[in-house]
């Protein structure tokens, strides 16, 4: 199993609009950061975690060629506003497409045409709804399993695929959803800024999540124009890194039940 991060940024993006700091204006590729969102892929199957503004770009930057679901974490604008691009991908047949149902409710009021029947096929989106069974959702050789999350006053979705899982923006783990993370290899994690954030993790609290969860491996995201890659990467222990936008990591898929 294979994932790129397509964006690692905040709601704004990095650089944000009109910003002359240090980082925005950064010649470090590093510090150029789409909003978050991420691909994974096994030898035959490819998924999208969140479809923020930028979705187009970033299917053209990691040629995405074909989708078979998107899942997505919760209906903030900057994980679900590049929706109408995935139009390209339910041409032929509808795009199946999980979430919480708030995200659900959401994309029937806010986008109705791409759940009705129609017969533009091409022109708009055609998506499949379905809540995620605590079974989790199986795609290829992968197994998506929810993990509720805390963000702000809203309940948002986490994802472990295996021995993998990516928690974008939350600022709490509940226990019963810390009981879901054993034995990751790689994690995630949600880290917005050095300061401290009512509804995202800062950095210190996204380091003291990590160490809890002990995944062989850390990388924060979603972060702002107020962290710049390289500083981030001195700070943090040797078992966690920043993310950055096109980073790509292969993590070896284990056939449910085997041991480790
Ligand atoms: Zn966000
Ligand atoms: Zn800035
Ligand atoms: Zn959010």
């Amino acid at each position: 199993m294979q994932i790129t991060f397509l964006g690692t940024g905040t709601s704004h993006g990095v650089p944000r609009i009109a910003c002359t700091c240090d980082v925005c204006t950064s010649h470090d590729p590093r510090n150029k950061r789409f909003r978050s969102s991420l691909l994974i892929r096994d030898d035959s199957e490819s998924v999208v975690i969140d479809t923020g503004p930028e979705f187009r770009l970033q299917a053209l930057r990691a040629h995405i060629t074909h989708l078979h679901a998107v899942f997505y974490t919760h209906n903030h604008a900057d994980h679900m506003n590049g929706i109408d691009d995935l139009r390209v991908f339910s041409e032929v047949s509808p795009l199946d497409v999980y979430g919480p149902s708030q995200v659900l409710e959401d994309i029937r009021q806010r986008f109705p045409y791409a759940v009705g029947e129609h017969s533009w096929r091409g022109n708009i989106p055609q998506l499949r709804l379905h809540e995620v069974p605590p079974s989790g959702v199986a795609i290829g050789s992968m197994r998506f399993v929810a993990v509720p999350l805390v963000h702000g006053c809203r309940q948002v979705f986490g994802y472990r695929i295996g021995d993998f899982a990516y928690l974008t923006d939350c600022k709490h783990i509940p226990p019963e959803s810390l009981a879901l993370l054993d034995g990751l290899e790689v994690l995630v994690l949600d880290a917005l800024r050095y300061k401290e954030h009512p509804t995202h993790m800062c950095i210190d609290e996204a380091i003291a999540a990590a160490e809890q969860i002990g995944a062989g491996h850390t990388y924060l995201t979603h972060l702002t124009h107020r962290v710049d890659h390289a500083e981030l990467e001195q700070y943090l222990p040797p078992t966690m890194s920043p993310a950055h936008d096109n980073l790509t990591i292969s993590i070896p898929t284990r056939a449910e039940g085997a041991p480790k």
